[in-house]
């Protein structure tokens, strides 16, 4: 039996998303890493500490999930990890595209990381390598199988995409095979490095999936993968009719961290200096107006102010120019738990 649920930002629970470097082996088609935005450098591993500390105090029991880049090109991962843990967060992530650098695996134990995250964009090499790179379906099936073998707990990311929706339906025999218990279903964004503003309207028609595709696909395809057993969350994007919008800038507590100190409590906002915290010595400390926190207070028809400001393309209108529907907060999420 499943059980769907809609997870309302899990608003009694605080997610750190840690990027500890911007650096990366692969070059994903879809990358929305920006390092104009948000800096190059390595964070030191007194600074990791630093930060994990402020977050430790402030919301004691929060998760943390630790990002890049690729986490696992920081030599220092294994010892930051630990830290978290020592520091009590309630849950400690690794997102990793399958690469496993430092050998990771021998580092930490499974009881210092909850779980590794894998990012997987096809069923296929011909679909994963075609948005990924050759050889990384390859890399990241091997480092599932390693990871498995050494008793982590792994889940997998598939970041749905025109390039990709047409596999989804073929993850769940896959997922079993690599026995992956849980799916995250992301949808693609038009931020990062790929997705410069003036090129925003081509990409958009390339890579993202329309209403009908999404709502044709998605949730069909997570209720057929959940029966195998594996829990699928996948965001909401569309809101029903009769559901009600809430901006988890204001209703919920996530911090998206950058090498640069910059921090955002929304991902839309990340390709835009308008942070509404930064760190500064190791402290974190409100930025100046205007910044993300003067956006999410805007009530608009269309739902997200900040998906009208950066992904027009996703809203229609009807003939007295009242949207048709309204877009979800993009951390609003469904859950179909086994
Ligand atoms: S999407 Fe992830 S794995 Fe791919 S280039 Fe960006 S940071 Fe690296
Ligand atoms: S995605 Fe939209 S609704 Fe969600 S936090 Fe950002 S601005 Fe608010």
């Amino acid at each position: 039996m499943t059980f769907k649920k809609t997870v309302v930002f899990a608003k009694k629970s605080t997610n750190i998303f840690l990027h500890i470097l911007t650096r990366c082996n692969l070059k994903c088609q879809h990358c929305y890493i920006n390092p104009e935005q948000h800096g190059t450098d390595i964070l030191p591993l007194a600074t990791i500490k630093a930060w994990l500390a402020v977050f430790a105090a402030k919301h004691p029991g929060s998760n943390v999930i630790f990002l890049g880049g690729e986490p696992t090109l920081h030599p220092a991962l294994p010892s930051a990890v630990k830290h978290a843990r020592e520091l009590g967060f309630a849950s400690i992530t690794v997102d990793t595209n399958g690469y496993l650098f430092h050998d990771i695996l021998s580092k930490v134990a499974p009881a210092d990381v909850d779980y590794f995250s894998f990012s997987l964009d096809g069923a296929t090499p011909h679909t994963h390598d075609g948005i990924r790179g050759s050889g990384a379906y390859a890399a990241c099936l091997a480092g599932i199988r390693k990871a498995n073998a050494r008793g982590f707990a792994t889940s997998v990311i598939y970041t749905v995409s025109l390039r990709n929706i047409h596999e989804l339906e073929m993850m769940g025999p896959l997922l079993k095979d690599l026995a992956i218990n849980r799916l995250f279903i992301q949808v693609i964004g038009l931020r990062g490095r790929s997705a410069p503003r003036e090129q925003a309207v081509n990409r958009n028609q390339a890579w993202q999936v329309s209403r009908e595709e999404w709502l044709g696909v998605i949730p069909g395809v997570a209720s057929q993968i959940a029966r195998l057993g594996i829990t699928v969350t996948y965001p909401k994007v569309f809101l029903d009719p009769e559901e009600i919008f809430e901006c988890a800038g204001l209703a919920a507590a996530n911090y998206f961290v950058f090498p640069n100190g910059r921090v955002y409590q929304c991902p839309l906002c990340e390709d835009f200096p308008i942070h509404s915290l930064v760190f500064e010595k190791n402290r974190l400390v409100p930025t100046a107006q205007l910044n993300e926190n003067d956006f999410f207070k805007l009530k608009i028809p269309e739902g997200c102010v900040m998906n009208k400001l950066i992904q027009p393309q996703n809203l229609k209108y009807g003939d007295s120019g009242e949207p048709e529907y309204r877009i979800a907060c993009c951390m609003l999420k469904e859950e179909i738990a086994v």
